[in-house]
């Protein structure tokens, strides 16, 4: 919608979107003039590292940093310490969300993603419909792939019944052993080891007739290449269940952002050509990859300092990824701001078959509203991440989230 109306909220839930809507008295109202409003964001793909990594972030301050960049549903990757393997640690997750939540302390609402396999070893399935039961919204081995194809077509086959996607991070482990950054010239001029496009390749294509041969849906995570961009087109044509996301560094930054040995620049899938870059950004503009996701992986100050080679992968992106999207996508007048929106909250929830997206009367009012043409500086220190693993620290960027509702309820207020 691009007019200029009142949204009634009631209970939680839209009531009413109109013109002049007149709410009964005592109903708080939100000027929203000059701002868009528009359904609560939502990322398929966040890293919260709780538990077993408490001081890189945690269930609270990510869902927190998430209302800060105006998402209302985040969804949370298997591979902490535990992984999230087991219907315990699944519940836990999202009962710790919701805990703050009732403390006046939460933000987005938090999704678990199962592990795909018992300890993220790719061996042995883990347990989906117990998982599926303890809140469980997808599985995945995040943070490595699903190695084995017979694995992943039982998964393929398996989780049809419980209308969940798998999602894959595609990568030949053989193909990228010791490599630290895209495979290239720039690798080559840096002398570090490089992870080829091959490597995400391979297995898109491997995974995509699995795919056809089982009637599941696979989800590519954090597509990276020329390669599987076109891959993904191709399926599509077929009418297979593939689908793919794009992520905010992938459709902003090249292998050059990783020269000087920036290891704020380095993660996994690596920065990749400027082929690349251009590829995975049409592809989200054409629609081939239907979402946007961070993959916000936050690490600790003093882990990123390390040497390039010993540096953990990985970036921080839930506070940047809707104003580093306007800039690459919408001020270049490529993808207009309605469709960029649509690919961040719209779509994903369309694909993976969950509540969101919609300002429909009667939907849950999880709502965003940002001013589309403030422009500031990104300074991760005022991040409410416990993280600041950035690339994107003293861009000028454009687009201000101003308010983040979830429920009917403010998480996230600009100077609140
Ligand atoms: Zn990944």
């Amino acid at each position: 919608m691009d007019e200029v109306r009142d949204v009634l909220v009631r209970d939680g839930r839209i009531e009413a979107v109109a013109r002049g809507v007149a709410g009964p008295e005592g109903i708080p109202r939100i000027d929203a003039q000059g701002l868009v409003v528009a359904p609560g964001l939502i990322d398929v793909h966040v890293h919260l590292r709780e538990p077993g990594a408490e001081h890189k972030e945690t269930i609270r301050t990510g869902a927190r940093s998430a209302a800060a960049g105006g998402f209302t549903t985040i969804w949370a990757m298997p591979n902490t310490d535990p992984p999230l393997d087991d219907p315990a640690a699944v519940g836990f997750v999202r009962e710790e969300a919701r805990r703050w939540a009732r403390q006046g302390e939460g933000g987005a609402r938090v999704s678990p993603v199962a592990a795909a396999s018992l300890g993220l070893a790719g061996r042995q399935m883990t347990e989906i419909g117990g998982l599926v039961e303890a809140g469980a919204v997808a599985v995945t081995d995040d943070g490595h792939p699903i190695h084995d194809p017979a694995l992943m077509r039982r998964l393929l086959e398996y989780t049809q019944s419980f209308g969940i996607p798998v999602l894959q991070h595609a990568e030949d482990m053989a193909l990228s052993a010791g490599g630290v950054m895209n495979e290239g010239a720039v690798a080559t001029a840096l002398g570090l080891r490089g992870i080829p496009n091959a490597s995400e390749a391979t297995v898109v294509a491997r995974d995509i007739y699995l795919a056809e041969l089982t009637g599941g849906h696979v989800h590519v995570q954090h597509v990276s290449t020329r390669e599987a961009v076109e891959l993904i087109r191709l399926a599509h044509e077929r009418g297979v269940r593939v689908s793919g996301e794009a992520s905010p560094h992938h459709m902003a930054l090249t292998e050059e952002a990783v020269r000087g040995y920036r290891t704020e620049a380095k993660m996994n899938p690596p920065l990749r050509s400027e082929a690349d870059r251009r590829a995975v950004r049409q592809g989200l503009i054409d629609g081939v990859l239907e979402c946007v996701a961070t993959d916000h992986a936050p690490h600790h100050y003093e882990e990123k300092e390390r040497e390039f080679d010993d540096a953990p992968f990985g970036i921080v992106g839930l506070e940047t990824a809707l104003a580093v999207c306007i800039g690459e996508l919408v001020t270049p007048g490529d993808l207009p701001l309605f469709d960029l929106i649509e690919r961040m909250s719209a779509a994903p929830a369309r694909l993976m078959g969950i509540e969101g997206g919609t300002l429909r009367p009667g939907s849950r009012a999880d709502l965003v509203l940002f001013d589309p043409e403030e422009a500031w500086t990104v300074d991760p220190a005022n991040f409410r991440s416990k993280s600041r693993n950035t690339p994107f620290g003293g861009w000028e960027v454009t687009g201000r989230v101003k308010r983040t509702i979830v429920g009917g309820e403010t998480r996230y207020a600009e100077g609140g």
